[in-house]
C-alpha cells in the first residue's frame, strides 16, 4: 500500500552526487533517504573502467558505485529504488511523488537525476534497440564476441566505450560526423593507438537496418561530399551525448537553453528547499569528481537551508 514517509533531506538519484549528498547529510545527523530508480551509481555503474577519479588509478565502474553507496548507507543514508514522478512544493515540505504511490516529504529535496542518452533518431533505431543497438557498451559488449562494431560520436563516452569494445570486437568504427574529436587527449591517444579501432570522420549514420532480428548494415553518408556507403555491423553504439533529466518539478525551475539546472554557488534552485548537482546542473565540465563536489556542497547548504527554518518556526510564539 502507498505511503507517505517524512525525511529531513530527499534526494532523487543515486549517481556520485547523490550519494555524496546523501553521505554529508546523514553525517550531519538528518534523516535522509536517496530514491534511485535502478541501481546505485547512476551512469559510473554502467561505466567500464574509470581512471580519473582521484585515489583510484583504475577502478570498474559499478565497483566504485558500490564502494559509494555502501560508505554512504554506513553512516545511515537509506537507499530506496524508487522512481520518482514529479517533485513539487507543499508549504514547508518539499515533496518526491514516485510511480509506485509512495510519497517521500522532505524539509529539503536534492536533485541529482543526471541526463539519459541522446537518440540518433534514426530509422531502425527503435526497431533494433535491444537487437544491436545499445547504449550500453558494458551491458551489451560481450554479446558481440569477435563482431565488427559501430559506435557514434566523438566525445568522452564514444571514445572511451569504443576502445572498451575491442576487448570484444574484431574491429570498432567510431563514427564522428566531424574531422575533430572533442574528447579528452588522453582518451583520444588510447584509441588511435588501438589497432582495432578505426574512426571513419566526417559520417553521419542514415539508418540502421537488419534482418528484423539482428542489427546487419548501417547506412552512412558522408557529412561533406554527402557520399553514401553502406557498414557492414554486428551492433551499433550510440554515444552521442545525454540530456538532462530535469522536467521533474510541479513549478517551472530555471534551466539554461539545453535544460540543465541553473544553480547559484550553494546549488541552490530557483525554488527555494529544491538543490541540484552532479549531470543535471548547468556546468562546464561533467565528471565524477566535480559531481561528488557538487553534492557535498548541496548537502551542507541543504543543512543551513533546514536549520534556518526550524529557526523560524522555533521562534513561532
Ligand atoms: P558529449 O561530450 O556531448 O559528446 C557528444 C558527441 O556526439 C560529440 O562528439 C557530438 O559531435 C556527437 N553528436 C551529438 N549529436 C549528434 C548527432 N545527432 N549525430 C551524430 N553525432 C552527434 O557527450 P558524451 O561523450 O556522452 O559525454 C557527456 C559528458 O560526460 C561529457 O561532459 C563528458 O566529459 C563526460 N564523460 C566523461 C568520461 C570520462 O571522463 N572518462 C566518460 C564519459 C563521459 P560534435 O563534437 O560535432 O558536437
Amino acid at each position: 500500500m502507498a505511503e507517505t514517509k517524512d525525511y529531513d533531506v530527499v534526494i532523487v538519484g543515486g549517481g556520485p552526487g547523490g550519494l555524496c549528498a546523501g553521505l554529508y547529510s546523514a553525517r550531519a545527523r538528518r534523516r535522509t533517504v536517496c530514491l534511485e530508480k535502478y541501481l546505485p551509481g547512476g551512469q559510473i555503474a554502467v561505466t567500464g573502467d574509470v581512471e580519473d577519479y582521484l585515489g583510484f588509478e583504475r577502478i570498474q565502474g559499478a565497483d566504485l558505485a558500490m564502494k559509494f553507496a555502501d560508505h554512504a548507507r554506513k553512516f545511515g543514508l537509506e537507499v530506496e529504488t524508487e522512481e520518482v514522478e514529479e517533485v513539487y512544493t507543499d508549504g514547508d515540505y518539499r515533496v518526491a511523488r514516485c510511480a509506485s504511490g509512495n510519497v517521500f516529504r522532505g524539509k529539503a529535496v536534492i536533485l541529482s537525476t543526471g541526463g539519459s542518452p541522446v537518440f540518433l533518431n534514426v530509422p531502425g533505431e527503435k526497431e533494433y534497440s535491444g537487437k544491436g543497438v545499445s547504449y550500453c557498451a558494458i551491458c551489451d559488449g560481450a554479446f558481440f564476441k569477435d563482431q565488427v562494431i559501430g559506435v557514434v560520436g566523438g566525445g568522452d563516452a564514444a571514445v572511451e566505450e569504443g576502445t572498451f569494445l575491442t576487448k570484444f570486437a574484431s574491429k570498432v568504427y567510431i563514427i564522428h560526423r566531424r574531422d575533430q574529436l572533442r574528447a579528452q587527449k588522453i582518451i583520444q591517444q588510447r584509441a588511435f593507438d588501438n589497432d582495432k579501432v578505426e574512426f571513419i570522420w566526417d559520417t553521419v549514420v542514415e539508418q540502421i537496418e537488419g534482418d528484423g532480428r539482428r542489427v546487419s548494415n548501417l547506412k552512412l553518408k558522408n557529412a561533406k561530399t554527402g557520399e553514401k556507403s553502406d557498414l557492414a555491423v554486428g551492433a551499433v553504439f550510440p554515444y552521442i551525448g545525454f540530456r538532462p533529466n530535469s522536467q521533474i518539478t510541479r513549478e517551472k525551475l530555471r534551466t539554461d537553453e539545453g535544460g540543465y539546472i541553473l544553480t547559484n554557488q550553494n546549488m541552490e534552485t530557483s525554488i527555494e528547499g529544491i538543490f541540484a548537482c552532479g549531470d543535471v546542473r548547468a556546468q562546464l565540465v561533467r565528471q565524477i569528481t566535480n559531481a561528488v563536489g557538487d553534492g557535498t556542497t548541496a548537502a551542507v547548504a541543504a543543512e543551513k537551508y533546514i536549520e534556518a527554518l526550524e529557526d523560524k518556526h522555533a521562534r513561532k510564539p
